[in-house]
């Protein structure tokens, strides 16, 4: 069995759009380095005041990065919504990947009945977990466009 968990989180990250983008580097940056040696996947979805992220993988790694990340003074009062045992990986290949919400990704928040501000207290994991897979969907088929351009 494989061990999932949904948490939500306040962004503190300072500073405009550059600065953002800086840590979110050195956030993806880490937990690509970590979570490729614990065994841990998921993906996290981000706009400036909200972090929602997933993390799949064996229980004890998942509540040991959870522990981790619920300290990092770029974010705040972390909150789990989901916490559970599923058969399978829905992020196999992704150590973490990430997506900031942008006008570019707005199309795929919309399909999801997310045209305002995220709420995330009221998100239900599975809602999480759709929009995630659907933001993977369209980074992969951005990458390769971008293959197939160059
Ligand atoms: P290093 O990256 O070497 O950092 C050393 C220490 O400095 C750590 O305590 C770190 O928290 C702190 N630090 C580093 N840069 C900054 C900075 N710019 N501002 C403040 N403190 C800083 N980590 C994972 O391993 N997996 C994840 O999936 C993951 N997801 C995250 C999601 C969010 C929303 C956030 C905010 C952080 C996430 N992190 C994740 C990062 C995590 O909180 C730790 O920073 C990281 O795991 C520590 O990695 P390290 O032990 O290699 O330390």
């Amino acid at each position: 069995m494989i061990h999932q968990l949904v948490y939500y989180s306040r962004n503190t990250v300072a500073g405009g759009d550059r600065a953002m983008l800086t840590n979110m580097r050195e956030i993806l940056s880490a937990s690509q380095r970590n979570n490729s040696r614990d065994g841990i996947t998921g993906f996290l979805i981000f706009d400036k005041t909200w972090f929602v992220q997933i993390l799949e993988g064996e229980r004890a790694k998942v509540t040991e990065t959870y522990a981790r990340i619920a300290c990092d003074p770029r974010h705040s009062a972390a909150t789990i919504i989901n916490l559970r045992d599923v058969h399978g990986r829905l992020f196999p290949n992704w150590t973490m990947g990430g997506a900031m919400r942008t006008p570019e990704v707005q199309e795929v928040y919309l399909q999801h009945g997310f045209g305002g501000p995220l709420e995330p207290a009221r998100l239900k994991s599975e809602q999480v977990i759709n929009l995630a897979l659907d933001l993977q969907a369209y980074e992969v088929s951005r990458r390769q466009g971008q293959k197939l351009a160059s």
